[in-house]
């Protein structure tokens, strides 16, 4: 999926950890598009031009496997439980890893392998193939996260916005990409700056509304308030 509905899971962690990092989060769901973008650089995963001259992306055994997505979520899991004793937010990460997979499981052509040196079974439920379906899932996916935050209409018209601006990507497909495919540091780039954009878009708004930290600070006593 496009980077604002794996950023928006970030809020449902937020709500429940409401003194942890967003930026933690944040990362933890994007952590396998980040190292889909380093291999990219570095010329180990790249799409494929199929006989029509359209390109996909189709060759990310390793940041996209099965193996990396759940294996990955399991290792940062026990990082946090038993290296950095933080049990309190090891699951919630783990889990925010796992979902980048699970989330393009469904948005994805099949093109995510089980194991990253096993070309077949390859993984995905196509929903790119239908831009509006994709439209509508991936911001009802970012709506419901908001509304679970219980953000401001300001982070509502951010996140609608992040959404919209995907349509675009949505409606050119992966064909619309194929002109990238003259240099391999394009693409990335791209996806690297949607990611920030999301990250920083959903920062900035997040902040101005954080519900379930202001109802943890309790109401001072009136003995307490300051003379005069
Ligand atoms: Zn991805």
């Amino acid at each position: 999926m496009y980077a604002a509905a794996h950023t928006s899971l970030a809020l449902v962690a937020k709500r429940h950890h409401p003194t942890r990092s967003l930026l933690g989060f944040m990362a933890a769901a994007q952590a396998a598009e980040l190292t889909w973008v380093a291999l990219s650089y570095a010329g180990i995963e790249h799409p494929t031009i199929d006989a029509h001259g359209t390109l996909h992306l189709e060759h990310i055994p390793y940041s996209h496997s099965l193996l990396f997505g759940l294996g990955g979520a399991l290792v940062l899991w026990a990082a946090l439980r038993y290296l950095a004793h933080r049990p309190q937010v090891a699951a919630v990460m783990g889990s925010l890893f796992a979902s980048h997979l699970v989330l393009d499981v469904i948005q994805h052509e099949p093109n995510i392998r089980v194991l990253p040196w096993l070309a077949h079974p390859a993984l995905g439920l196509n929903l790119q193939a239908h831009p509006w379906w994709d439209f509508a899932v991936e911001t009802a996916l970012c709506l419901a996260c908001w509304a679970y935050y219980r953000g401001d209409r300001k982070l509502l018209a951010a996140l609608i916005g992040l959404n919209l601006a995907n349509l675009p990507l949505m409606f050119a497909g992966e064909g619309g990409a194929t002109p990238m495919a003259q240099n391999r540091f394009i693409l990335p780039t791209v996806i690297l700056v949607t990611i920030v954009m999301a990250w920083a878009v959903v920062g900035r708004f997040a902040r101005t509304s954080r519900p379930s930290e202001q109802a943890m600070v309790p109401a001072r006593p009136r003995s307490e308030a300051p003379a005069g």
